[in-house]
């Protein structure tokens, strides 16, 4: 049964087709807003968690990243109006580096019977294989996979890839944190909600003091 608006599937209820969208979020934007959209109506989706990463590993010690509550925070505001999008903070609350074979092991006792969807973008597919214990993920969830604009790159022929058709938007994480530097405009970029937690947290404050800051 579809999943109203602020709800969450119950536990135990008919089978479910959950949706894993996992990532550090660090801004959350639009090309992880349109993605998880598309996919949860191409796949007829109940829901799709947006999974907050709480130490993303692979990314840990390259740059200094906003803390896991303060993600999840921006993560919730950004959904909290869009049907069937839900924040999760399973990884949050298992603490310690985020392993999606830890997650969905976490969902599919959470959710007896349910079929379990890990999303991803096609950058991540490419590096599946450096995922911890992968074959634990290919295991537990059927994956699907959206093009981001970029050079197209080598999938894993041994996995059933679900590709789904998304509006390849160029937006990136990493670009957003560079507009904080130089001030360039957010909007439409990331939801206005989001932006209000930017501000009312003092999220990438450094790299806005780094901006005002005399040459
Ligand atoms: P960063 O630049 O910091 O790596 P990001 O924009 O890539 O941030 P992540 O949190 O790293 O965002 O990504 C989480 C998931 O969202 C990954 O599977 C990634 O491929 C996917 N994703 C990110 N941006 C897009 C986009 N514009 N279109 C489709 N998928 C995206
Ligand atoms: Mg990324």
């Amino acid at each position: 049964m579809p999943v109203a608006p602020g709800q969450t599937p119950s536990p135990g209820a008919a089978t479910q087709r959950i949706g894993v969208f996992g990532g550090t979020f660090d801004p959350p934007h639009v090309g992880h807003l349109v993605t998880a959209i598309n996919v949860h109506h191409a796949l007829g989706l109940d829901v799709v968690v947006m999974m907050v990463a709480n130490v993303p590993w692979q990314k840990d010690g390259t740059r200094d990243i906003t803390p896991a509550e303060d993600r999840l925070a921006m993560v919730a505001a950004a959904v909290e109006a869009v049907p069937g999008l839900i924040p999760g903070r399973h990884e949050l609350d298992l603490g310690g580096n985020s392993y999606t074979a830890d997650t969905l092991a976490v969902l599919a006792d959470e959710y007896p019977g349910a079929e379990l969807f890990t999303i991803v973008g096609d950058d991540a597919a490419a590096k599946l294989h450096s995922w911890e214990r992968h074959d634990e993920v290919v295991s537990l969830s059927s994956l699907v996979v959206v093009d981001r604009p970029g050079a197209p790159v080598v999938l894993d022929p041994e996995v059933d890839w679900i590709r789904v058709e998304v509006p390849r938007l160029d937006v990136s994480s990493t670009d957003l944190r560079a507009r904080f530097i130089d001030g360039r405009p957010l909007d439409y970029l990331v939801t206005d909600a989001t932006l209000d937690v930017i501000q009312q947290r003092e999220l990438y404050a450094n790299e806005l003091d780094t901006s005002a800051a005399p040459a």
